[in-house]
């Protein structure tokens, strides 16, 4: 890292290593001989996108994590470029052009998968006049409902958030421009928010949520004045849209730093705003003992932890998996207040309990549907492990989430008795074992579950079962 920030130290001792905040002095000019921007760094269809506006007579740059990233000797996750079009001009530009969102109006550009976001410079928004309430709109609490007025570059500089995201690259005459002293960060190692941290973190409050992804991701330092109002203002997240919490927290938990994520947004008070109902199990509330609360903490860390070691292998990961982890014990927790309350089917105190929790869990994180389908599987599976009939077994490995599912048992074996440490061995065995070995496998397990299944058969009529299964 060092020697590519080298390509900038001239202009920091030129500058004497001070930050340069004060914006009515414009940028500080980085030229092409002297960082380490270029054009084979950058995918080409930005490059593509950013000499289209200039050839249509815009001003185009690349923004943000695209020029942090590779001052950091990193590989950009996704190009932002920024423009003064408006997103209607851009759109005349591009056939393969999309505008979205409303709060924050933009253009994606979409290459096939790659998708190039396309923003408009942001101005400063009105305050007081009201002038402005169509495109702009804050709530009570500072909070920025709508934030569509157009400006300069100054301008949408000072709007950003991070000093180290204030950066811009030109494809006109390949300059850096550094509005706030971002390289000086960069060097540092240091997240500062740009203007009065309050200020800033009420109008958006994810902002504290990307705070402590940037330390995390580019193993950076929250400088003293961007950290500390974060713990007195962690309960403006709840004033995010669940929806929104759900794409952030696929960017701090399946990004390879979900562990130390997990650490700093404890440590913060923000946690419990993405998991309500596991914040309490592991404050030993919801009557869970210390001892299980201490389980539960490992137990969550452990599979954070098998999740980033999969991403650094480059093996796919689905959140669905980390959530069921994560919710597991308050699960179990009301599965048997449910069962304990009443004379209910064991099936049904799992569907209601699954019911429950994940009303409450939306309301925090939006988890869409396909990933809720799959939780519920991997769920469910872990019940149908402990049937190993033969008829059951094979329908069980036949399962499309048996994958899944039988990491989950693996993940439950390392903290669970033995008798949950035996099944996970059997079903590692029985499903790579040629089938005379499988054979022989159930008749020794299958024959101790069949009367079970006699004695259910002749209460049945009896019985009205309301399961859902
Ligand atoms: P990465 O893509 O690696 O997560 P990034 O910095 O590019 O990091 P994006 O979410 O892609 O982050 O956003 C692009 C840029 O837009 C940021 O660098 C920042 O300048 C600006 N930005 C994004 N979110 C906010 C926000 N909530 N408030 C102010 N500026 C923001
Ligand atoms: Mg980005």
């Amino acid at each position: 890292m060092k020697s590519v920030i080298n390509f900038c130290k001239k202009l920091l001792n030129s500058t004497n290593d001070k930050v340069a905040h004060d914006f009515s002095q414009g940028p500080i000019v980085i030229p092409r001989d002297q960082h380490p921007v270029s054009r084979q760094l950058i995918s080409n269809n930005a490059l593509k996108v950013l000499y289209r506006l200039n050839k249509g007579g815009f001003d185009a740059y690349l923004v943000g994590g695209g020029v942090r990233d590779i001052l950091l000797g990193l590989a950009p996750k996704d190009f932002d470029i920024v423009t003064n079009a408006t997103p209607e001009q851009i759109k005349g530009l591009f056939r393969n052009c999309r505008l979205i969102g409303r709060r924050f109006r933009l253009a994606h550009i979409v290459f096939g998968r790659e998708v190039i976001e396309v923003a408009t410079f942001r101005g400063h928004h009105d305050d007081n006049s009201g002038n402005n309430q169509k495109i702009s709109k804050q709530s009570d609490q500072g909070m920025l409902l709508r934030d569509n007025i157009y400006g300069t570059i100054d301008e949408d500089a000072e709007r950003r958030d991070f000093t180290i995201n204030a950066l811009y690259y030109s494809t006109k005459d390949f300059n850096v421009y550094d509005f706030a002293g971002g390289v000086h960060d960069i060097e540092q190692g240091v997240i500062r928010l740009i203007g009065d941290p309050e200020t800033r973190y009420r109008e958006d409050p994810v902002r504290m949520l990307r705070a402590i992804r940037f330390a995390t991701k580019l193993d950076m330092t929250i400088s003293e004045e961007t950290h500390a109002p974060i713990k007195p203002l962690a309960s403006l997240l709840s004033n995010i849209p669940a929806a929104r919490m759900f794409e952030e927290f696929l960017k701090l938990f399946v990004s390879g730093k979900a562990v130390a994520n997990y650490h700093m947004l404890r440590e913060y008070d923000l946690f419990e705003h993405f998991f309500p109902s596991v914040e309490r199990a592991l404050c030993a509330n919801d009557n869970f003992s210390l001892d299980e609360s201490e389980q539960i903490a490992q137990f969550i860390l452990q599979a954070l932890e098998n999740t980033d070691i999969r991403i650094a292998n480059e093996q796919r990961v689905t959140p669905a998996f980390l959530f069921a982890a994560i919710l597991w014990f308050p699960l179990q927790k009301r599965i048997a207040s449910i069962k304990a309350a009443s004379d209910i089917l064991p099936q049904d105190a799992f569907f209601q309990a699954y019911h429950e929790l994940m009303s409450e869990q939306q309301q925090s994180v939006a988890i869409p549907k396909r990933f809720q389908l799959v939780i519920k599987d991997i769920w469910i599976l872990q019940e149908r492990f402990e049937k190993r009939e033969p008829k059951r077994a094979y329908k069980t490995l036949e399962h499309p989430k048996f994958r899944a599912g039988y990491d989950f048992l693996l993940l439950r074996a390392e903290f669970a008795d033995d008798s949950v440490k035996e099944l996970a061995k059997w079903w590692t065995d029985f499903q790579d074992a040629p089938q005379a070995t499988q054979s022989q496998m159930l008749k020794t397990t299958g024959r101790s579950a069949k009367p079970r299944r006699k004695m259910r058969r002749k209460r049945r009529p009896n019985s009205k079962s309301t399961s859902e299964s």
